[in-house]
């Protein structure tokens, strides 16, 4: 049985300090734990790493 969850999520270029709402979304599994997922960016940024078990998923604009 898994769990899903939505929320928005603020995010911040690392390089430009532009910041922007994404559309998030959290599952949670017995194998693996916890995930975290993007599933909506703003205009104009782009994901520039998957999210890892030790942080967040990270984007650029
Ligand atoms: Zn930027």
């Amino acid at each position: 049985m898994e769990t899903i969850k939505t929320f928005l999520v603020e995010i911040v270029c690392p390089e430009c300090g532009r910041t922007g709402t994404a559309h998030a979304s959290a599952r949670e599994t017995a194998d693996i734990g916890m995930a975290t997922s993007l599933d909506q960016i703003p205009y104009g940024f782009s994901l520039a790493q998957a999210a890892t078990a030790n942080s967040g998923p990270k984007v650029t604009c």
